[in-house]
């Protein structure tokens, strides 16, 4: 396995990046693990997102179910400390920015920063949900976006999920969060920059092509989870639709489940394998007002990166990661790997 290979440059078509692959510089792939786990349950007494704390959160947006006369069983609730402001005034500012005398650039700061708490219980992480309620966590985000999607100044929605402390969580009662931005973001611009290209140099798009074949980790009825071929940390997971749709938010409520249930085991996978690893997971979509001619090159996805190595100063310089892990042999790790679902 690695010990035969030699270092090897890959090319992301996706974000367009170059990673390093250089498995002198690792153990074996079965032998990553963790050395921080996530370790998330303590600090219950205090935790404003356990029920019957509802008071000690910021307001409110959604529950589900809708109905207060049962328990929630998802929130979907304002930041307490947002990065954007979501006063509506602020929106004015954002029309025509114009340069200072220094030809410095700067909107105001308007946008929305929530918090979804994925369910009432402080010790049950997201993948001890069942499928069902992992795809209700999933109806929650689609639903969301589009109450965001009515705002015309946004132009790009984020959501994304820090687990553990050294994936940037701050507090460890399960949830996620989601931020509109004013801008389209410049790794979001790349990507489908990235993504054009290859369309317009094959004529597909780059995510319908993909032959997983030895990066395979398990295929649903809608989706494939894989290790792309140029995965930047090791262990990356892609979970990618079989069908060609270029916003999350889009997504057929029926296959929400089926992506739940897909979602649920690769966390579990990582778990098991990797001593419970911090991780980050983001869903990659398209800018809320994409043009019709960006559709047929931008494919939604869902990206997880367990937290096993730092950034240094090589990654910060160049933006090339180097990933110890062949993605092929991340991908039969993983394969391999049985959990209890
Ligand atoms: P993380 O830092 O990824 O764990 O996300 C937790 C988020 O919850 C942070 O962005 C905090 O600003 C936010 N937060 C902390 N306490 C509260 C609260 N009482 N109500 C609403 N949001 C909160
Ligand atoms: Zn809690
Ligand atoms: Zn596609």
């Amino acid at each position: 396995m690695a010990s035969s290979r030699n270092p090897e440059i890959r090319k992301d078509t996706v974000f367009n990046r170059w990673v390093i692959f250089s498995p002198a510089r690792a153990k074996r792939p079965s032998d990553f693990k963790s050395k921080s786990p996530a370790n998330p349950n303590n600090n219950a007494s205090k935790c404003p997102f356990c029920a019957g704390n509802e008071h000690e959160c910021a307001p409110e947006i959604f529950r589900i179910p809708r109905d207060f006369t049962s328990d929630w069983k998802i929130r979907v609730i304002e930041n307490l400390y947002p990065a954007l402001s979501r006063d509506e005034r602020q929106q004015q500012q954002l029309q025509n920015p114009k340069p200072n005398a220094h030809n410095q650039c700067t909107l105001s700061g308007f946008g929305f920063h929530d918090v979804v708490i994925e369910t009432p219980t402080h010790t049950v992480q997201l993948f001890d949900l069942s499928a069902t309620e992992i795809g209700e966590v999933l109806l929650a985000y689609k639903e969301r976006i589009k109450q965001l999607e009515c705002h015309e100044s946004i132009k790009y929605v984020q959501v994304f999920k820090n687990y553990g402390a050294s994936a940037g969580a701050s507090l460890s009662h399960s949830h996620s969060q989601i931020i509109a931005l004013p801008i389209i973001p410049p790794s979001v611009s790349i990507r489908l920059d990235s993504m054009k290209e290859y369309f317009d140099r094959t004529g597909k798009c780059s995510l319908c092509e993909i032959q997983p074949e030895e990066l395979l980790i398990k295929q649903s009825t809608h989706f494939i989870s894989v290790v792309p071929f140029a995965a930047s940390f090791p262990f990356e997971i892609w979970i990618i639709p079989n069908d060609h749709l270029s916003h999350f938010h889009e997504l057929d409520d029926e296959k929400t489940v089926d992506f739940g249930g897909l979602l649920k085991l690769m966390l579990l996978k990582l778990s098991r394998q990797l001593n419970d690893p911090p991780f980050n997971f983001m869903i990659h979509t398209s800018p809320l007002h994409a043009g019709v001619s960006q559709l047929p090159y931008s494919h939604w996805f869902l990206q997880i990166v367990p937290q096993l190595t730092t950034s240094a100063g090589f990654e910060m310089a160049t933006g090339c990661n180097i990933n110890p892990v062949f993605p092929e042999d991340a991908a039969k790790v993983l394969r391999e790997v049985n959990v209890l679902m």
